[in-house]
C-alpha cells in the first residue's frame, strides 16, 4: 500500500460535502494562493506519514460506527497524493462510500498534466471541486467553496448536479472542543477572528484552535 502524507482526518462530518463523511486533509500544496485558508498544510513537510490502508481501516471504522455515506479529499492538494488516495478512493467505492475531491488544479490541466495517478483517482472521484481559491471572487451561496471560480464536476451518477445548492445541507462549521482543551474547527465558511487567528496557522491561535478546513 502506497504511503500517505496527512495534515489531519475527521471521522464524521456534515460540512464537507453532501452528507455524513470522513474527510482527509493532506499536506503539501504547490501554490500559494492569496487567502488561502490552510496555510499550514502547504509546506512539503511530513506531518503524518500513514499508509493508505491505516485511512481505510479509519473509514471502515467510521463507515460501522456512524454510518457516513461518502469521503472528502482535500488539502494542501489531494493530486498530488494521487496513489495513495487513489487506493482509498477504490476502498470507498468498493463498499458504496462517495467521493468528493478538493483540487486546485482546473479538470482540464488534470487531463492536460498527466499527475502521476490522477486518473486513478478521477476514476474512482463522484464529484470533483475543481480551482485554486480566488479570493478576488468569493462565493457567497454554494455549499462547501470558498470563490466562484471552482466548479463542480458530477463524474458519476452517484449525486445529482446541484447539490452544492440543496438547502438540505448545512452550510457552515463545526467546532469540537477535546479533552486536552484545544479545539478542532472544519467546515465553511470559517470566518476567522481575533481570538482564533488565521486557519490553518497554529501559532496564531492562542486558545489552542485546530483547523482543518479546506
Ligand atoms: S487555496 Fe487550495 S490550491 Fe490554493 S494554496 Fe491553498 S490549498 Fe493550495
Amino acid at each position: 500500500m502506497p504511503k500517505l502524507n496527512i495534515a489531519g482526518f475527521v471521522e464524521d462530518t456534515v460540512v464537507e460535502g453532501p452528507g455524513r463523511r470522513f474527510a482527509l486533509w493532506v499536506q503539501g500544496c504547490h501554490r500559494r494562493c492569496a487567502g488561502c485558508c490552510n496555510p499550514g498544510m502547504l509546506d512539503f513537510v511530513p506531518k503524518t506519514i500513514v499508509d493508505a490502508s491505516w485511512v481505510c481501516d479509519r473509514i471502515e471504522a467510521s463507515r460501522c460506527a456512524n454510518g457516513i455515506e461518502g469521503v472528502t479529499f482535500l488539502g494542501g492538494e489531494p493530486m498530488l497524493q494521487a496513489e495513495g488516495l487513489s487506493e482509498v478512493a477504490r476502498f470507498c467505492r468498493e463498499r458504496a462510500l462517495s467521493v468528493m475531491v478538493f483540487s486546485g488544479y482546473t479538470l482540464e490541466e488534470l487531463e492536460a498534466e498527466e499527475l502521476p495517478f490522477a486518473a486513478e483517482l478521477l476514476q474512482n472521484t463522484d464529484v470533483l471541486v475543481d480551482g485554486a481559491f480566488d479570493a478576488a471572487r468569493p462565493e457567497r451561496e454554494r455549499h462547501w467553496v470558498g470563490s466562484a471560480n471552482q466548479r463542480f464536476h458530477y463524474l458519476t451518477g452517484f449525486y445529482g448536479s446541484g447539490i452544492e445548492r440543496d438547502p438540505r445541507f448545512p452550510h457552515g462549521f463545526e467546532l469540537r472542543f477535546r479533552t486536552d482543551g484545544t479545539v478542532l474547527a472544519n467546515g465553511f465558511p470559517w470566518e476567522p477572528t481575533g481570538s482564533f487567528g488565521q486557519n490553518g496557522d497554529d501559532r496564531r491561535k492562542p486558545q489552542g484552535v485546530q483547523t482543518w478546513p479546506r
